[in-house]
């Protein structure tokens, strides 16, 4: 494996800049040393790269993503700095598949998942898929999803979902009163508010963070009220000082997700298009379209106004996209950029702050210390951007190059 020495760069740690002219050794896969010096003696062969006006960060993590069984997932997302997914709602034998692809290889991107997330019967996301479906086999999927019914089914539901491989727990709160779909029914069933309680609670006694999925006001409560460690969407009704207090209450976070609150409702078609402008046609043409499923109140800047709010108020903000290779309008990698964009452009976060919720808060907040922070001892999934994307977001799109494990892709 070959040995890197980065030197004179600005090194963000995945929570501050620690110096504008830090030399980092990368060995064995790993950050060996962080030093304003440089070490006065090398073994031969090592590569040394000159990081003067350019910025070293963290890999980037995506804390929204439904990967299904794709590579190319993993591999588009790695080519943009993003070098870990967090799968949130999956097939276990999917997940183990990319998982398993993951693990042997560094040119893709690692992943975690929920694996299943807790749901009913012809709940979400069975109806979406039942909509979006464009075959049958769809039904023997499906079948396979929860049905939870009764709270005593709850542990048994959390540990089986560890086993096939999760990491965190997911709940689907989704009454689909905002989307412009034709549901069999409305609202559309959810567990109860005494599963979502038990499983919340069997979750927390195997050490594992819970999420949900809610995107309208009551349904953001209802997740907080049954003390969820984090909201999977930000709320895309406006919110009141009752939902912020909440979520102070849980010291809950919020994984973002404004891009497919923008491809929901068609908002944002002017920055889609401008983080298409250098891609391939066929993926030009998927981020540049929308999803335009949802209808008002339901709308990406109530979800930007959300932010906005929380952040305000201290409450932790963890930056995620919902990106999946069928949603139009979200791509994975260049989404992520395009979610950092928004955070800044349209909720006021600094770019640090920014850069901060797609890093070190995630690597807190979800539980993956070794992902998200670059210190000794780290594995070295690492970006080194030309500029500095601290000041200036935007920084983010010429990036000079990406490691995973050590092993330095593109
Ligand atoms: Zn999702």
């Amino acid at each position: 494996m070959p040995r890197y020495l980065i030197t004179n760069t600005r090194l963000f740690n995945g929570d501050t800049v620690i110096s504008d002219s830090t030399n980092i050794l990368i060995e064995n896969g790993r950050i060996a040393q962080i030093s304003e010096t440089q070490p006065p003696t090398l073994p031969p062969e090592t590569i040394t790269i000159d990081g003067s006006g350019k910025t070293l960060i963290p890999g980037l993590i995506d804390a929204h993503v439904h990967a299904f069984r794709e590579e190319l997932f993993l591999k588009r997302a790695i080519k943009y700095g993003v070098t870990t997914v967090l799968d949130m709602h999956n097939e276990p034998t999917w997940f183990r598949y990319l998982k398993n692809i993951a693990d042997e290889r560094d040119d893709v991107a690692d992943i975690r998942s929920a694996c299943h997330a807790a749901t009913v019967k012809d709940g979400w996301p069975a109806t979406l898929v039942r909509v979006t479906a464009k075959d049958d086999s769809i039904e023997e999927l499906i079948g396979k999803w929860p049905d939870l019914t009764r709270p005593e089914a709850a542990e048994e539901y959390v540990t089986t979902t560890i086993d096939s491989g999760a990491s965190y727990i997911k709940l689907f709160l989704e009454s689909g009163e905002g989307f412009d779909m034709p549901f069999p029914v409305r609202p559309l069933p959810t567990p109860t508010a005494e599963v979502q309680k038990a499983v919340v609670q069997a979750a927390h006694k195997y050490d594992k963070i819970t999420v949900a999925h809610a995107v309208d006001l009551k349904s953001t409560k209802q997740a907080l009220a049954v003390g969820v460690d984090g909201l999977s969407h930000s709320c895309a009704e406006s919110i009141d000082q009752e939902c912020i207090d909440a979520f102070k209450r849980n010291n809950a976070f919020v994984i973002s997700t404004l891009t497919v609150h923008a491809s929901g409702s068609g908002e944002e078609q002017e920055s889609r298009e401008w983080f298409s402008r250098n891609l391939p046609d066929d993926e030009k043409e998927k981020l540049s379209s929308c999803l335009k499923f949802t209808h008002p109140p339901i709308l990406m800047k109530n979800a930007c106004e959300t932010i906005r709010k929380l952040k305000d108020a201290g409450i932790d903000i963890v930056c995620g996209t919902d990106s999946s290779l069928p949603f139009p309008g979200l791509l994975s990698g260049v989404s992520l950029h395009h979610e950092l964009w928004l955070c800044v452009n349209r909720c006021g976060l600094t770019p640090l702050e920014a850069l901060r919720s797609a890093t070190g808060i995630t690597s807190r907040r979800m539980q993956i210390p070794d992902r998200g922070i670059i210190k000794e001892g780290m594995p070295a999934d690492i970006v080194l951007v030309n500029g500095d994307p601290t000041r200036n977001i935007e920084a983010l799109d010429e990036i000079v190059g990406v490691w995973r494990n050590g092993e330095k892709f593109g």
